[in-house]
């Protein structure tokens, strides 16, 4: 009898250690719906050259406006 109590004492703790520990690896995780700074709607532009729509953030900024590419910006500003 002593050694089934002794046996369950230690399953406990086990039991006890592994739930304290994965709660310990939750907490380290990053939040899983992290919402992006801008809210995930992107402003869209159009590049004066070709037309092509793309996000802001991903154009390339001439004086004259935003283009695709520096290509398309070289060609329309000279
Ligand atoms: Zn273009």
């Amino acid at each position: 009898m002593k050694a089934l109590i002794i046996l369950l004492a230690v399953l406990a703790g086990v039991w006890l250690w592994r739930n304290g520990r994965q709660k310990a690896l939750d907490a380290r995780k990053p939040p899983k719906e992290r919402a992006k700074p801008d809210g995930g709607v992107q402003e869209m532009v159009s590049c004066p050259v070709c037309g092509v729509h793309l996000p802001r953030s991903d154009a390339v900024a001439g004086t004259q406006g935003l283009y695709c590419s520096a290509a398309h910006r070289q060609q329309a500003e000279g």
